[in-house]
């Protein structure tokens, strides 16, 4: 079934065109239809699915037919996700899906003035996207009311709540009607979730789309051993070998993060980094910067990368292993997005190997394994002790050339 032949309204259609959307994918096919009928839903869905656009088109019709006029008349809809750069990304997604409608979009998350957004505010916003802790700031302070809501969507559940949302979100199911519509997210799901999900919903639909395998069928992925002084020459390796791909690379900490892109600098590979320590400004820029190709490689940690959709990501690589199994999923889930091909490769290093059996079980199939032999092993160091000695010889003549220029200004 294609796009053109659901009973939704043709300003919508027009703008799934526009996106190159033709069929639904699995997850909108089975999830649009329930939300229309007015259910409740609960949905897991691997990575890259489409999962946004399943929830975005059937909120943004029924609005849309509901309204008699532009002018909107209280926040209709609430989108609760974890982080700042996934909450502009799905206010963009339903901006698109939502030009030439009566219905608008708007997103607010903190570490930002708050100011401005109570001003769009006050204009009138329908859907609002926005991470739980400054929606509940708003809210508490009297700059925006959630009485009038009907429809309330948790994106990544799980991650807010490891970020630690969760008293923020049960403190604003308080401002919410009872008699709403609920729709829950995610790539993965676990325990906790589970309790918050089944108290927010009633008689939920419940869709899981292939949940036997939570990586992605588009996702070629595989480790190897590699020890963790070792790490930063495979790395080197993998970058220079692919000087065309887009390459996203996973490390445990931030501070790690930092480093890696020091090495790299050191052996002329340009990077950038994001995560938690940086502010939003610098984070935004790194994305946008990766996301347009001008920088080929983004050092990330886990927290910023959650849901976040960039295309044409050739490469992730995981420099460390993730310390939640869950989160292999969710990393290797940057490459291989809508209808493209991705590659993942993990580095284990022999203090990981209790987290790499937590992942594989967690995946209930072991990873493929890239057999290094030593020689090769052994060529990859000296592979970097050669270029490292390239750059050196570059930086000598360097200093040779400066130390001549100032002898003849003297
Ligand atoms: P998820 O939330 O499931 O990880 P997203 O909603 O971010 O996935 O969508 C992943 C990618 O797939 C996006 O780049 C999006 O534009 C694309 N996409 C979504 N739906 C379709 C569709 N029906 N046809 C083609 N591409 C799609
Ligand atoms: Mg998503």
């Amino acid at each position: 079934m294609k796009f053109s032949e659901y009973d939704i309204s043709p300003e919508i259609k027009r703008n799934l065109e526009t996106l190159g959307f033709v069929k639904p994918t699995d997850i909108q096919f089975k999830a649009i239809p329930p939300i229309l009928k007015g259910e409740d839903v609960l949905a897991i869905a691997q990575t890259g699915t489409g999962k946004t656009a399943a929830f975005a088109i059937p909120v943004i019709y029924l609005l849309h037919e509901q309204k008699r006029s532009k002018t909107p008349d209280g926040v209709k809809c609430v989108v609760m996700v974890p982080t700042h750069e996934l909450a502009i990304q799905i206010n963009e997604v339903f901006q698109q899906l939502s030009r030439y409608t009566r219905v608008n979009s708007f997103a607010i998350f903190g570490g930002v003035e708050q100011q401005p957004q109570i001003e769009k505010l006050e204009k009138g916003i329908d859907i609002l996207v926005a991470t739980p802790g400054r929606l509940f700031d708003l809210v508490s302070q009297g700059f925006l009311k959630l009485n009038a809501v009907e429809f309330l969507i948790l994106d990544e559940a799980d991650h807010m709540l490891d970020l630690g949302f969760i008293r923020d979100i049960q403190d604003l199911i308080k401002f919410l009607p009872r008699n709403r519509q609920t729709l829950f997210f995610s790539a993965t799901i676990n325990e906790k979730i589970k309790d918050l999900a089944y108290s927010l919903v009633r008689n939920p639909i419940r869709i899981h789309v292939s949940p036997k395998d939570p990586v992605a069928k588009n996702i070629n992925h595989s480790m190897a051993f590699v020890e963790m002084d070792d790490k930063r020459f495979f790395l080197e390796r993998v970058i220079s070998e692919n000087p065309d791909s887009k390459i996203l690379v996973f490390v445990r900490t931030k501070i790690r993060a930092e480093r890696v892109s020091a090495a790299m600098e050191r052996v002329g590979i340009k990077s950038m980094t994001i995560h938690g320590d940086k502010d939003q400004k610098d984070r935004l820029i790194a994305l946008e910067q990766f996301r347009s190709g001008e920088v080929k490689v983004l050092i990330a940690s886990d927290v910023t990368a959650r849901g976040i959709d960039i295309p044409m990501v050739d490469y992730v690589i995981n420099y460390d292993l993730p310390e939640k199994a869950e989160n292999y999923v969710h990393r290797v889930g940057r490459t291989g997005r809508g209808t493209q091909k991705g590659n993942a490769v993990s580095f284990c290093s022999t203090e990981e190997r209790p987290i790499l059996e937590e992942i594989e079980s967690y995946l209930e199939k072991p990873i493929k394994v890239l057999e290094i032999d030593k020689s090769e092993y052994s060529a990859t160091l000296d592979f970097s002790a050669s270029a490292k000695s390239d750059w050196q010889g570059l930086m000598k003549q360097q200093q040779e050339y400066e130390s001549k220029k100032k002898k003849k200004k003297r």
